[in-house]
């Protein structure tokens, strides 16, 4: 049986939120098969838990939040990638405040975390979402369109292009397919970071937004040019962080995805709107387990690689 994961021990680190600029203690915790992941708010009063799902998802403008009554949580979509990515099932989330860290702007710092505290194998199938039929969501047309589109595939593959309109971006890769059968999230994925520009920063930060942003935790453009001394981490790491996030923004639906997943300027509104989609069209697909795991997709037995 191809079996759920969770974590062996519990793992802490501390930071700040990109927007809030708020120190935030976060504990991940093993949890039971089934419970999925799960946010707790232990700042508030009886400590609410936001249940990760498409519907919990409330704002998507700069990053993805999500809510549960008066609760909420910004800026899940590097951390849920990570999970994605390693094939974490069952997570608590402690937080301390209502930003997830962004640490150094990438997943790699949640992979060193997952992977510190160990995967552990639960004694329950892990479930699939398997696509049997395509979705799809647009929006605009002509240049400025916006797409994104889950297709039956048996295993997990993304593809994005984007379009900045930048001498810095443009000048790098526009699109990039990522295989999790043949590829390693953790090399190949996870460090590339989250980007800026600084006209946007200035805009943002006068609205109260990316006020912990700076050259440490995400890469910074002028108008030409990336302003970080140490340059990329990757030559294509825009388009590469944005498969992250899309692997982030994804599997806020619950289960991994079996389905190819292709996106053109898509970002985390037009992901969420993609998951409502796919919800709003059972016939468009099946929950799967897989007794034999010879039967799975390959690379899906195993957890995921390490570096
Ligand atoms: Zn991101």
């Amino acid at each position: 049986m191809l079996k759920q994961r969770t974590l062996k021990s519990l793992t802490r680190a501390v930071g700040v939120g990109l927007h809030s600029g708020q120190r935030v203690e976060i504990t991940l915790r093993p949890a039971a098969p089934d419970t999925g992941i799960v946010f707790r708010r232990v700042d508030l009063p009886n400590a609410p838990d936001i249940v990760v799902s498409a519907e919990s998802v409330t704002d998507t403008r700069l990053a993805s939040t999500l809510s549960c009554g008066n609760a909420k949580v910004h800026t899940v979509e590097h951390l849920m990638s990570a999970c994605a990515g390693l094939g974490v099932d069952n997570l608590f989330v402690d937080i301390t405040a209502e930003e997830i860290p962004i640490l150094d702007g990438s997943a790699a710092s949640f992979v060193f975390l997952l992977q510190s505290a160990g995967i552990e194998m639960q004694n329950a199938p892990r479930r699939f979402i398997r696509l049997t039929k395509p979705v799809e969501v647009r929006e605009g047309s002509g240049p400025t369109e916006k797409w994104a589109r889950l297709e039956p595939y048996h295993g997990y593959k993304l593809s994005f292009e984007i379009d900045f309109n930048h001498p810095a971006v443009d000048s790098t890769g526009q699109r990039v397919e990522f295989d999790l059968s043949t590829g390693s999230y953790s090399r190949d994925i996870a460090r590339a970071r989250t980007f800026g520009f600084t006209k946007d920063v200035e805009m943002m930060r006068s609205n109260g937004l990316a006020l912990g942003g700076g050259l440490d935790n995400a890469i910074v453009m002028d108008d030409y040019k990336v302003l970080n001394a140490d340059g990329l981490r990757y030559d294509d790491e825009f388009v590469k962080h944005k498969i992250l996030d899309a692997m982030g923004d994804l599997y806020i639906i619950g289960k991994p995805l079996l389905a190819a997943y292709s996106a053109r300027r898509s970002g985390h509104a037009l992901n969420n709107k993609l998951l409502r989609e796919l919800q709003a069209h059972p016939e468009c697909w099946e929950v799967v387990t897989f007794e034999d795991v010879k039967q799975a997709p390959v690379g899906f037995a195993q957890p995921a690689r390490a570096w």
